[in-house]
């Protein structure tokens, strides 16, 4: 008998899981409570301008296409990404610029010529960021670490044998001090810890593998944006049969003893309905799926989840911007003066920080519909701490006349002046509207040795026929991270699930 399949969230885990899953013949309906899919990867539209309201930074471009492959479709029929040839451009409190790109010839003719650095410290850089992904890709990312079978492989015991070389002892910004000397290289390297919601003053080296990723396996941008991807995700599960029900909140996963037979939700007419499912899986942040959908608070899966540092959260400016701005890439990052201290204000203090590293993304530059001709689509994003009893009222307020002080500054020009359209992206809201724990961008940070091995698995032990994807469970947040959630939670289906 075919088997149903219920998929809490319509986020980039669940449209992942959801597809693999209907290919293989489960039928599958999909529960969201917004009106949309793609939960954090959403598309803003304020007048004539086009945002992409989170992700903005496509890389490892080919676990979609993998995912796309096995359902039966080819990328290239779907999406157009481009790789990008400036990955990004720094700019520093004392007004030099350096550029990022992808090109390794290129990049080190900067760092020659703008840094105290060499080429051949930026090669040994990048080489010891590909070993660490070569020794951690197999045993962290395609499978579980926690699963036996995938921990005693031979690949695995390479990896575990290698500890120090897949650097967990030293913090990322200890591994990045022992090969660079010029403080705005190891500020840039630095930065790629905040690619997870993490500190690179306390999270383990081994995240320089993120390095690795961008610059030699590529950053990417889409036509379209990346939105795209969730409509072309969207359009093929409808295309494979997968029901959605939006407006619909999921308030309880229903069991019979430990094995789960079903969900209770509202829907928008505000019924309260309740559905026979023989399989479930939660993209929904973990915490709220034991708290609040299993009214599990007590089991150990539970506690040690809400025992785990959530990753850090962010404040979004969205900004319709009057003129060209030809200085400015797609990709713009204006950097704080005092980076540990931004780190120890966002995740000790829990404050915004008073001088914060501001990222730019200009997606009109490459897709020129996003703006009205004259005009730019400015997605400014500031790191801030999760929700932890702040003053978000005073927080942003604060957070906006620092941020426009700032570029007006380093750019000299008067922003205030140029703003023609605005919207606002906070804590609370990326809480409210996607579920996400304290409006946790990432799930749980990866601030320590352990949280690679404490994040929640795919599949629960406790609940038979619960399945888990998402930023918030292995392994972890951003695109392809969550893609590869949802292609894992089916993986773990097909084997337990007969
Ligand atoms: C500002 C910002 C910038 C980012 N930048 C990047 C970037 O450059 N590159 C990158 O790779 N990643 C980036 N990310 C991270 C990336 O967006 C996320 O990791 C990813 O989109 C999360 O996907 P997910 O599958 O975890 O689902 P989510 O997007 O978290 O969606 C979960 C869905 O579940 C739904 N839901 C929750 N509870 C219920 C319920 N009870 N009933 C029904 N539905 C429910 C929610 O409404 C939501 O739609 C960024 C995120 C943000 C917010």
């Amino acid at each position: 008998m075919t088997k149903k399949v219920a998929v809490i969230g319509s986020g980039l885990g669940g449209l992942t899981s959801a597809l693999l899953l209907s290919k293989k013949g489960y039928k599958v309906t999909v529960f969201e409570m917004g009106s949309f899919p793609g939960g954090k990867a959403n598309s803003l539209h304020i007048n004539k301008f086009r945002f992409d309201t989170g992700p903005s930074l496509i890389t490892m471009p080919f676990i979609l296409e993998e995912i796309l492959q096995t359902a039966g479709y080819k990328l290239k029929n779907y999406l157009k990404l481009q790789k990008l040839d400036m990955l990004c451009k720094y700019f520093y409190p004392d007004k030099s610029v350096l550029n990022a790109y992808s090109d390794v010839e290129k990049f080190s003719n900067e760092i020659e010529n703008k840094t105290s650095d060499t080429p051949s410290t930026l090669k040994k850089h990048l080489n010891y960021c590909k070993k660490i992904y070569d020794l951690t890709t197999d045993i962290f990312l395609l499978n579980s670490p926690t699963n036996l079978k995938n921990l005693l492989s031979a690949k695995s015991i390479k990896s575990l044998l290698n500890l120090k070389s897949i650097d967990v002892f030293r913090t990322v910004d200890e591994a990045n001090k022992s090969f660079f000397i010029d403080p705005k290289t190891i500020q840039l390297f630095n930065r790629y810890a905040t690619y997870s919601g993490s500190n690179p003053y306390h999270a383990p080296a081994t995240l320089n593998t993120i390095q690795h990723v961008e610059y030699s396996l590529g950053g990417y941008i889409c036509e379209g944006g990346v939105y795209k991807i969730v409509e072309v995700l969207f359009k093929l599960c409808k295309e494979m049969g997968v029901k959605f029900h939006f407006n619909s909140v999921v308030k309880k996963i229903n069991l019979n003893g430990n094995k789960v037979n079903g969900i209770s939700y509202i829907n928008k007419n505000e019924d309260d309905l309740t559905e026979n499912y023989d399989i479930i899986i939660s993209n929904a942040d973990v915490n709220s799926t034991y708290k609040n959908m299993l009214s599990d608070s007590a089991s150990r899966a539970s506690k040690r989840y809400e025992s785990l540092e959530p990753s850090s959260s962010a404040i979004v400016f969205y900004w319709g911007i009057k003129g060209d701005h030809p200085d400015l890439e797609i990709h713009n990052i204006i950097f704080s003066g005092n980076y540990e201290k931004e780190f120890e204000e966002i995740f000790d203090l829990k404050k915004c920080p008073e001088d914060p590293t501001i990222y730019i993304y200009i997606s009109s530059k490459f897709n020129k519909s996003d703006a009205p001709e004259g005009f730019e689509n400015w997605f400014v994003l500031i790191n801030t701490p999760y929700i932890s009893g702040q003053d978000w009222k005073e927080e942003i307020k604060k957070t906006r006349e620092r941020v426009i002080n700032k570029i007006n500054s380093i750019r000299e020009i008067d922003l205030n002046k140029l703003i023609v359209e605005e919207e606002v992206l906070t804590p609370e809201k990326i809480e409210s509207q996607t579920g996400s724990r304290l409006g946790s961008i990432y799930g749980i940070s990866s601030n320590s040795r352990t949280a690679a091995f404490l994040r929640q698995q795919n599949r629960s032990k406790k609940y038979k026929g619960l399945y888990f994807c998402g930023g918030s469970s292995h392994p972890g947040g951003g695109i392809p991270l969550v893609m590869l959630s949802g292609k894992l939670a089916v993986d773990q289906i097909l084997k337990y699930e007969k």
